[in-house]
């Protein structure tokens, strides 16, 4: 246990599964007051719930391709449990096709966008305005992807929604500094997660996806989990970071100085 989120009511968006989990346990261990899982999978959001314990943790179902949905997430949190002081905005998906720009398929690049970018941007704006409102130097925290960093062979779509959670950082940042609210975001390399098991398909195990991509990065005898982006959010999420803001933090393992 540590006191680093101690009395913090934080948000976390894509809260019931991967990366989304693991952070909420981890608040959990360094004394947020409460943790508000936000997903559409309420079975699995539940589950999160009943291991943190209901006395810290709650769901509220919330797609945030849905602006109504996102705005009730924020109003609720801040009525049930007095304020809003960390919101991970980390929902996301991938690619269902190979997405290459001669193929480019605009519906389901729109399907996408709809929830990395335009989500990633609902959950910043009301998030901030929240924040704004009951004067609480905030911290924000999205999850890009050294994606974000990159060119593609394919997913195209993805690569760029990425990008896009990077600009938006930057321009939340410098417009919401002036409200003490910091805004940052993490940029993991590949992590084993349903998202990547759902990518390589549905008989890779973790071992087998984790083993395929530790050539990538430089740093060897370590194999990123979501623990380690997990800690990354927590120190962004802490007064540990007071004076970072429009800060993209990669956990890569050197993967992109590669
Ligand atoms: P995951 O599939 O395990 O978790 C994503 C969660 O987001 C799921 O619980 C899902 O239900 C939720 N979600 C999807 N659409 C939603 C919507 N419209 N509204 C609310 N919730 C929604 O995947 P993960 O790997 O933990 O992904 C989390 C984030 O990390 C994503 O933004 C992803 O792009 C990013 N990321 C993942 C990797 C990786 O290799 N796994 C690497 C870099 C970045």
């Amino acid at each position: 246990m540590s006191n680093k989120l101690e009395g913090k009511v934080a948000i976390i968006t894509g809260g019931a599964s991967g990366i989304g989990e693991a952070t909420a346990h981890h608040f959990a261990v360094h004394g947020a007051r409460m943790i508000v899982i936000a997903d559409i999978q309420d079975e699995l959001g539940q589950r999160v719930v009943e291991s943190i314990g209901s006395d810290k943790c709650s769901f509220v179902h919330c797609d945030v391709t849905d602006e109504e949905q996102v705005k009730n997430l924020v109003q609720s949190t801040v009525r049930s449990h007095g304020r809003l002081d960390i919101m991970f905005s980390n929902a996301g998906i991938f690619s269902n096709s190979a997405q290459t720009v001669l193929e480019l398929d605009f519906a389901e690049f729109n399907r996408l966008f709809s929830v990395n970018v335009r989500g990633m941007a609902t959950c910043v704006k009301h998030a901030a305005r929240a924040m704004v409102e009951q004067n609480v130097r905030g911290s924000i925290v999205c999850t890009a992807s050294t994606c974000g960093s990159s060119g593609g062979e394919r997913d195209t779509d993805y690569f760029m929604s990425k990008h896009a959670v990077i600009g938006l950082v930057r321009s939340a940042s410098k417009q919401l500094g002036a409200h003490g609210i910091r805004v940052n975001c993490v940029s993991p390399f590949v992590v084993g997660t349903p998202l990547l098991y759902r990518y390589l398909g549905k008989e890779a195990a973790e071992a087998e996806a984790e083993q395929l991509f530790e050539s990538y990065t430089s740093l060897k005898g370590a194999v990123l989990k979501a623990k380690h982006v997990a800690d990354a959010v927590v120190f962004l999420a802490s007064q540990d970071s007071e004076f970072v803001t429009g800060h993209d933090l990669v956990v890569d393992g050197g993967f992109l100085l590669k």
